[in-house]
C-alpha cells in the first residue's frame, strides 16, 4: 500500500484576515504551494489528499476528520505567517508540531530542515502548539509557516512562484526522507545546442587584409562585422543565428541589397 498524505491549505480562498498588507491572500500562496508539492509527492509514488479541495470557507474540523476517516499517513498543513498585518522587518520560517508528539517532531524536524536549506528567509526553527490541526489528527501532522506577509523581505518571495515551487520540492524532499524514498530531482531540461549559423562574407590568410575588409563593410554599407580566425584563415561574419532560415533570409538580403555573395557556417 502506498503512502497517504493530507495536503491542507490552511484557509478558504475568501477566509476574512488572511492577506498581506497590500492584499496577496493567504490561500493563494498556500494553495500554489499545496498543488505543486502534490505533483511533486505523485512524482515519487505517494497518494495525496487535498482536505480542502474547494475554494470554501472549509472549517478545520472537517479537514481532519476527512484525513482521519481516510487513515492519511502523515497531515502537512501550508501556511504563510502574519505578525501585525503592517510592514514590518520580521520575516522567516517555521514549522510546528504538537506538543510532545515523537512522530510530529520527527516529521517536522526532517521537513524543516530541508526548508530551511538555501532559503534565504530566516530559520525561525521547529516548535510546538496546540493548533487544531496538529491535536485533532490521528496521524503525525505539522504545520508550516513559510514566510511572513506583513514582511516587507519575505512578502516578495512568497508572491513568487520560483519561491512556491522551491518550497514544494524541499517539503517533498522532507517527506520522502521520512519515508525512506529517494527523491528524484527533475529531469533538467535538455540543453540547447550552443552551435550556431554564422554568415560569411570573406576570408583572409592575412589579419590586416581581414580588418580592411571589415571597415569597408561598416563604411559602405553600415554593416557590423565581426572576426573569427580558425583553420588558417580571418573569417569576416556575421551572425550568430540560432535558426538556420533566419541566417538564410539574411544571406538573401546580402545579395539583393549590397551584392554580396556569402556562405553559412556552421559551428
Ligand atoms: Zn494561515
Amino acid at each position: 500500500m502506498g503512502k497517504l498524505v493530507a495536503l491542507c491549505d490552511g484557509h478558504g480562498a475568501n477566509t476574512a484576515g488572511k492577506r498581506s498588507p497590500d492584499g496577496m491572500r493567504e490561500n493563494e500562496f498556500n494553495k500554489a504551494v499545496m498543488n505543486h508539492l502534490k505533483v511533486e509527492l505523485e512524482r515519487h509514488g505517494l497518494d495525496t489528499l487535498l482536505v480542502a479541495p474547494t475554494d470554501a470557507d472549509t472549517s478545520l474540523s472537517t479537514r481532519t476528520n476527512l484525513a482521519n476517516a481516510k487513515n492519511a499517513d502523515i497531515y502537512v498543513s501550508i501556511h504563510a505567517n502574519a505578525n501585525n498585518g503592517q510592514w514590518g522587518s520580521w520575516g522567516g520560517i517555521e514549522t510546528y508540531h504538537y506538543p510532545n508528539s515523537k512522530t510530529g517532531k520527527k516529521l517536522a524536524d526532517v521537513i524543516h530542515n530541508e526548508v530551511i536549506k538555501g532559503s534565504p528567509l530566516k530559520n525561525r526553527g521547529v516548535k510546538s502548539a496546540n493548533f487544531h490541526v496538529l491535536r485533532e489528527t490521528k496521524m503525525p501532522a505539522i504545520l508550516l509557516e513559510l514566510g511572513f506577509m506583513d514582511s516587507r523581505f519575505d512578502i516578495n518571495y512568497l508572491k513568487s512562484d520560483a519561491y512556491r515551487q522551491e518550497c514544494a520540492i524541499e517539503i517533498a524532499k522532507g517527506i520522502c526522507k521520512y519515508f525512506g524514498i529517494t527523491y528524484k530531482e527533475k529531469q533538467a531540461p535538455q540543453p540547447t545546442s550552443n552551435k550556431y549559423y554564422r554568415i560569411q562574407i570573406g576570408a583572409f590568410s592575412n589579419s590586416s587584409n581581414a580588418k580592411q575588409y571589415q571597415e569597408e563593410l561598416l563604411e559602405k554599407y553600415n554593416l557590423k562585422t565581426i572576426i573569427k580566425y580558425y583553420s588558417n584563415y580571418h573569417r569576416v561574419q556575421i551572425g550568430a543565428y540560432s535558426s538556420k532560415s533566419n541566417a538564410i533570409r539574411y544571406q538573401e538580403e546580402l545579395l539583393k541589397k549590397y551584392n554580396l555573395k556569402t556562405i553559412i557556417k556552421y559551428y
